[in-house]
């Protein structure tokens, strides 16, 4: 078990928190305040103890190695633009630092009252995040007390603001502890790994196998049933003999759906229909008479008795895994399959539902299911890595245990 901000003694300590607010940007406006909102329990709860919070996180990319790219990257990519949000949520005034580090935020965290905030600028400012530079990390450690991470949808990077900092804290005899949202993660997620409720049914789609191939091997050994959707699909398929026309597959990945299928024979779970069209844009539309795709088509959702047979799959399920739209959910001619899966979902009284992040989270949020599923995690690479690791993150492993 990891150590939280529950056990520690806070008070008139600096705490450096790693939060995530990677959050979507629009010209400089916040499209999607979720992953703020999601700190702020930990924030105030801090601010209540009469720590002295220091906040930092990465937001968006930053190019580094192309120097205009790197200036563009930073304007779009400012911290100050998640400021007034996370104020307004807050409902507290928070001190800026447009600096990750150095004399600018050790000035600024001197005076800084006791349940003070102050946020700095997007840690991929500096060049040496994504790389754990023990240097940036040694900077970032100044004059902190205490470290808390609480950036989920991070822990899957070893870098020196998820794994670097609190690394050289630990070594220095100091705390470090986990947030409540990290918390709250790790048990919903731990179910997941853990596999200790059947019927246990994943259900997979997006794009492409290669993002995937570890998780789908992890779920083969814990799931009972992995219902496979979206462009995914027709690599299976196409690996099983199945006609796929022109849909989206990954032949380089045929060797490895041909494996799983072998080795998940009554475990995987493919559509037996589609809705299939001529274009991605596709205006016209219409579904397939079987698992077949007729040639110069492209399968862009799955077809409506796929629905069917997935919701049966799903009718009796104990724990749901879900991540990835069924099908080109952007296109609402295309995202029928995509609702339907939340549907049968959000339905289950009795299931332990998790949603891996990403489009899926979008999608049940979109459609008003969001508080139906036991947890919505705030990290979609998170979440499959931490079931393809078998519970195992960087970020988190690298937090003191309770003693
Ligand atoms: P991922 O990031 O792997 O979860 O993939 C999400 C993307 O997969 C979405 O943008 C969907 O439009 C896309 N997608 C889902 N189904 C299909 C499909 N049948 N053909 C092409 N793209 C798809």
């Amino acid at each position: 078990m990891k150590k939280t901000i529950r056990d520690l003694d806070l008070s008139g300590k600096n705490v450096l928190v790693r939060v995530d607010f990677n959050v979507p940007l629009k010209d400089g406006v916040v499209k999607d305040n979720n992953r703020i909102k999601e700190a702020i329990p930990t924030i105030k709860y801090l601010m209540n103890q009469g720590a002295k919070v220091v906040l930092c996180s990465h937001l968006g990319k930053v190019d580094h190695k192309d120097p205009d790219k790197c200036e563009a990257d930073k304007k779009k990519n400012d911290m100050k633009y998640v400021l007034p949000v996370l104020e307004e949520l807050l409902g507290s005034e928070v001190c800026y630092v447009d600096e990750v580090c150095g004399s600018k935020v050790i000035d600024a965290l001197n005076n800084l009252s006791d349940g003070g905030v102050m946020l700095v600028q997007n840690t991929r400012y500096e060049k040496g995040e994504s790389k754990n530079d023990p240097e940036l990390a040694k900077e970032m450690a100044k004059n902190i007390d205490v470290f808390v991470m609480d950036a989920f949808g991070s822990a899957h990077r070893a870098h020196a603001s998820t794994y670097g900092v609190p690394e050289l804290l630990n070594n220095e005899g100091k705390e470090t502890a986990i947030g409540f949202l990290m918390e709250r993660e790790i048990e919903a997620l731990s179910k997941c790994v853990e596999a200790d409720e059947h019927p246990y049914v994943a259900v997979l789609g997006g794009a492409k196998v290669s993002d995937k191939i570890k998780v789908i091997e992890g779920l083969l050994d814990k799931a009972d049933k992995i219902i496979i959707g979206g462009a995914m699909a027709y690599t299976f398929l196409k690996a099983k003999g199945v006609e796929v026309g022109k849909s989206l597959v990954e032949d380089e990945q045929l060797e490895f759906a041909s494996k799983c299928l072998e080795k998940g024979k009554d475990k995987i779970i493919l559509p037996i229909d589609h809705i299939v069209s001529f274009a991605f844009e596709g205006e016209e539309y219409m579904p397939t008479i079987n698992e077949n795709i007729p040639d110069l088509f492209i399968g862009l959702d799955i077809g409506p008795r796929t629905r069917e047979y997935f919701a049966k799959e799903l009718a009796n399920a104990k724990i749901v895994f879900w991540n990835g739209p069924m099908g080109v959910f952007e296109n609402p001619s295309f995202a029928e399959g995509t609702k339907s899966v939340c549907e049968s979902i959000a339905k289950l009284e009795k299931a332990f539902s998790v949603i891996g992040g990403g489009d899926s989270a979008s999608a049940a949020k979109e459609l008003g299911y969001k508080e139906r599923f036991s947890h919505v995690s705030t990290g979609g690479g998170a979440s499959l890595e931490m079931i393809e690791n078998n519970g195992s993150l960087p970020g988190i492993d690298i937090i003191q245990n309770k003693k």
